[in-house]
Order: structure tokens, then C-alpha cells, then sequence
């Protein structure tokens, strides 16, 4: 059995591809249309939302920030996004000049052009500059790193897009609580109950990082129960769930562990729950045994093979023949690509936001066939 709820093709990426965007029809005559998003942070998520948003018909980028000139800036250039500076120092505007990237000015430049910024600062690093959208009268998005009673507001397409309509901001949930919202919501959706218990096996590191670890240990979080369980119910406040977590010496992805305690009266098989996510948006659902995909290596591989960029999978990966419904108690294993699950999620939560588009499904759809298209898949 072999189900992926989107549609692959593959992606060829072309450095020259922006030059031909700009100039293109869509670039001027929908200009006045588009929902205009500025990108605070252009790290690890930033760049990766930066052509997300950009892939949209209904939105584009007005330009991303780095702290001071370092190597992502020549990803910005070559996409031709607007390069400004994190802060609005003089100096630090000036430095860019002198390493030789043209520096569009600050972020208060930035945000003067923008209706939405996506910040994608480092974990608690994103409250500090609350206060700066406020007062510039964006509407704004934090990440999954800061905390929930900082936003007041948290989101995830599948479990609360229409709370998160016309709000002036809020939070994108971690790659964690979103894989978990991705296949706990249908199963609540279907069951109107559902207690959770979870363990999360996490990855020590982004494959770009050399500062964290561990390196040759496991990690358990002694923080019981971990924020993932809790995290969840900032989007679906009806699932109980508890998680406690663990951080392996591995950079791709990590692996939940989930038991899930149905009601008396469920009317589901083994069969019925895959049969309902195949048909749940984000979620790809392969046997291991038969495709030989059994570790979170193979899953990589298959990611690369897909040929999005940075080898990336938006989706959930499930595996057939780790699921298991016993009576009441089901049990399965899922994989999340940390660096990318949530990247469609910050392209929802904008429509959700900026109040065009009240049907998490329709989002979901025009998202996802956007971003497929404009990597040629
Ligand atoms: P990152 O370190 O790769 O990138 C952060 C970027 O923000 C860097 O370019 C950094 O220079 C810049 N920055 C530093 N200080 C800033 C400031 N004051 N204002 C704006 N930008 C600043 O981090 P990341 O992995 O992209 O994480 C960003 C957010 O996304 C965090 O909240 C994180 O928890 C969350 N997140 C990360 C992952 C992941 O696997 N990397 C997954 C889901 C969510």
C-alpha cells in the first residue's frame, strides 16, 4: 500500500528563474493585488517560507532580513529577493555596503512596505521584536520556537485556520506539534475523544548546525511532560495529550511514538484509520517492508528523489506496517522533516490572517499546487 495525499513531480531549480518571475505579467499586474509579506530572519525556516510565499499568486515577498552580511545574503540576491538589515543601525545598514550587497535599510523600512512579517528568528529570540510590529501596524507570524502566551494565538492549517481568520497575529506551531496535529485532528475529527500518550524522538541537530548535539549520547528532555504534548492542545484544546522526548545524535528528522487511547464506540479498523489519512492533506503513507523505506535515511532519500529543493517533504511520513489499532489502543510511528513540515502552514496561516481564504482545504490545496509548480515538479 503506498498512499501520498499531494502531487509530485520534479523540480529543477533554475537560478535564472526569478529574473524571468520579475518581468513577468504576474510580477506587475498583480502587484497591487498581492498580499505583501516581509521575512524576518532568513535562516533555516526563513528561506525556506521566503519561497513558499514566493511560489503564491496572491502574495509576494517585499524583502527579508539578515543580521549582518553573511552567506545567506547571496541566496537572497540570486532570488532576487530585497536584502535588509535585522536592525535599523545605521552601521550595521552600512556593513552591508561593504561587503558588497545593496542594503535596502532596516526593518523599519521593510516592515513600512509589508502587511505581514514572518519571523523567523532563533528560538525566543521572535518576542523582542513583537513590540516592532506592533508599532508599525503589521500583522505578524512567529515560529514554533516562541512561546504560545507571548502570541496569545497559535495556528495549524488542520486544526484551527478559521479561529485564526482576520487575527492581527499569531504563532505557527513547531514541526513537532504540527505532525502531531496533522494525524491526531482527522482521528479526533472522526472520534469526538481522543487521550494521547507520545515520545518524541528528536533530532539533535538541523543538518547545517555544528553547535549543538549530542554527538554520541541520548538526550532525554527532563522536563516531563515535554511542551510537544501540551503545544497541541494550543491548537486542539479537546485532545488530551502528554509527550516526553528524547534527542538522538541525528540531524534528519525526527520519529514519533504514539499511543492513542480511542472511545468505546469508535467504529474504526487498522485499515478505516489509514483509509482516513490517506485522504488527509500532508500526510504520505508507505509500507516499509515492501518498499524498503524502514529508517528515517530512506525516508531522506525518498525526499531528495522527489527533487524539491533542500531535499525537503512537507508531509508526515507514516508507516503502513508500524500501525496498529488493539481494541481501543492505537499505535504508530510517524517521521517529521524538522526543516520543512511547517513551511506550507505559514503560507495558510497568511490567508488566514490577512481574512481571504476562510476553508482550510482550499488553502491547503492552492498552497501546495503553487509550491509544486513553481519548482517545475
Ligand atoms: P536559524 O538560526 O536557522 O535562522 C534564524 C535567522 O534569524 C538567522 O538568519 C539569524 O541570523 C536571524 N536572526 C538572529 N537574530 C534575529 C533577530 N533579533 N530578529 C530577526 N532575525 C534574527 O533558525 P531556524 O531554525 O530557522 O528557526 C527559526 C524559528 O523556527 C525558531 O522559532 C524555531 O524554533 C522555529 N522552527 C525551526 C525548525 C527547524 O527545524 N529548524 C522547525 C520548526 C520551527
Amino acid at each position: 500500500m503506498f498512499h501520498i495525499s499531494v502531487q509530485f513531480t520534479i523540480e529543477i531549480y533554475s537560478p535564472f528563474q526569478r529574473c524571468v518571475n520579475r518581468g513577468s505579467p504576474k510580477a506587475g499586474i498583480m502587484r497591487t493585488m498581492t498580499i505583501k509579506v516581509a521575512i524576518n530572519g532568513y535562516g533555516t525556516i526563513g528561506k525556506r517560507v521566503a519561497d513558499a510565499v514566493d511560489a503564491q499568486d496572491d502574495m509576494e515577498i517585499v524583502g527579508v532580513t539578515k543580521t549582518r552580511p553573511a552567506f545567506g545574503c547571496d541566496l537572497a540576491v540570486r532570488k532576487g529577493y530585497p536584502l535588509y538589515c535585522t536592525f535599523d543601525d545605521a552601521e550595521r545598514i552600512a556593513s552591508f555596503a561593504d561587503a558588497g550587497y545593496i542594503c535596502h535599510g532596516g526593518l523599519s523600512d521593510l516592515l513600512a512596505l509589508a502587511d505581514v512579517v514572518i519571523d523567523c528568528s532563533p528560538g525566543k529570540v521572535g518576542a523582542s521584536n513583537k513590540a516592532t510590529y506592533e508599532q508599525a501596524g503589521v500583522k505578524w507570524i512567529f515560529q514554533g520556537g516562541e512561546a504560545h502566551e507571548m502570541t496569545g494565538m497559535s495556528y495549524t492549517s488542520s486544526a484551527n485556520h478559521m479561529e485564526n481568520m482576520n487575527v492581527q497575529g499569531t504563532r505557527v506551531v513547531s514541526c513537532n506539534t504540527t505532525g502531531l496535529s496533522r494525524t491526531l485532528v482527522p482521528l479526533y475529527d472522526h472520534c469526538g475523544e481522543l487521550s494521547v500518550e507520545c515520545t518524541m524522538i528528536r533530532r539533535a541537530a538541523d543538518p547545517g548546525e555544528s553547535n549543538k548535539g549530542p554527538i554520541n549520547a541520548i538526550k532525554p528532555v527532563l522536563k516531563v511532560p515535554s511542551h510537544h504534548g501540551p503545544d497541541v492542545m494550543t491548537v486542539k484544546p479537546e485532545i488530551k495529550i502528554n509527550s516526553m522526548a528524547v534527542a538522538v545524535p541525528t540531524t534528519i528528522m525526527h520519529v514519533h511514538v504514539v499511543t492513542a487511547t480511542l472511545p468505546e464506540g469508535h467504529g474504526l479498523t487498522t485499515a478505516s484509520i489509514l483509509e482516513m489519512w490517506s485522504r488527509s492533506p500532508r500526510l504520505v503513507i508507505m509500507n516499509g517492508a515492501e518498499t524498503g523505506i524502514t529508517t528515517t535515511a530512506e525516508v531522506m532519500e525518498f525526499a531528495r528523489d522527489i527533487g524539491r529543493k533542500w531535499g525537503d517533504l512537507h508531509e508526515i511520513f507514516i508507516w503502513e506496517d508500524g500501525v496498529k489499532l488493539e481494541g481501543n489502543t492505537l499505535y504508530y510511528f510517524q517521521a517529521i522533516h524538522q526543516e520543512s513540515d511547517v513551511i506550507p502552514e505559514n503560507v495558510d496561516a497568511i490567508r488566514a490572517l490577512m481574512g481571504v481564504e476562510g476553508d482550510w482545504l482550499v488553502s491547503v490545496a492552492k498552497t501546495d499546487a503553487a509550491i509544486s509548480k513553481y519548482n517545475n515538479l
